[in-house]
């Protein structure tokens, strides 16, 4: 299977997701990533391809080096840190003199090579997305799911500039929004012990679906 055929069979099951099929495959790949980074912390891939870029990049991003620790070995992050703590200290030894450090600024360290990779993946998603879209028999499918969160609704009108898409696109936005904020309605309505067990799963589900919805998924 080529790629674009993969990705849009990713997409159409991800419709399926009951979350923003967008958030909802960054969400595999961050993890995936993780798992195949952490797989690499040991000693033995210290002059592998994917350690050099890490340390050329500066490490990971906050949110990312704290969830490579949560899947890497206590070992493997000590391996992947030292290299990192040795690079410190050069740049530190570079710049003493000079009390400038300008060097370690945020713009020149924070390069994550993980947040680039999600975000070139994003991209191609987006697309494909907006050409699934253009297809009448998936429409319904993606009306009936969460639909996009409003972060990847947003970037979204990046990728197609078809009026009718767009307008597709908004009404299916007001009209997802809309059922979730019924549904977290009646998950309050119902909140009496005597009247709990009527309600539905999608009232059940309301808050977590609202938070995704309004912010994305957690993360990504
Ligand atoms: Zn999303
Ligand atoms: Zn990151």
């Amino acid at each position: 299977m080529d790629r674009a055929n993969k990705i849009y069979s990713r997409i159409i099951s991800a419709l399926s997701s009951e979350r923003c099929p967008v958030c909802a495959m960054l969400y595999q790949d961050e993890f995936d990533s993780l798992c195949r980074w952490a797989g690499k912390s040991g000693e033995t891939y210290r002059d592998s391809e994917q350690r050099i870029h890490l340390v050329n990049a500066g490490g990971f991003c906050n949110y990312h080096f704290w969830q490579f620790q949560r899947i890497s070995s206590h070992y493997g992050t000590a391996n992947v840190c030292i290299v990192l703590l040795v690079k410190l200290i050069a740049v530190l030894n570079s710049v003493k003199h000079k009390h400038n450090l300008n060097i370690l600024s945020a713009e020149n360290v924070m390069k994550c090579p993980l947040c680039y990779e999600l975000k070139q993946k994003e991209a191609g998603y987006l697309k494909e997305l907006t050409n699934i879209l253009e297809d009448d028999d998936i429409k319904p499918k993606y009306v009936s799911g969460c639909g996009a969160c409003m972060p990847h609704f947003i970037r979204l009108m990046d990728y197609s500039d078809d009026e009718l898409l767009l307008e597709f696109l908004f009404d299916t936005q007001i009209t997802q929004i809309a059922r979730i904020k019924s549904d977290a309605e009646g998950f309050i309505r119902k909140m009496n012990p005597s009247s709990r067990w009527e309600q539905t799963k999608a009232e059940k589900k309301s808050w977590l679906l609202a938070i995704e919805k309004i912010a994305g998924k957690n993360g990504v």
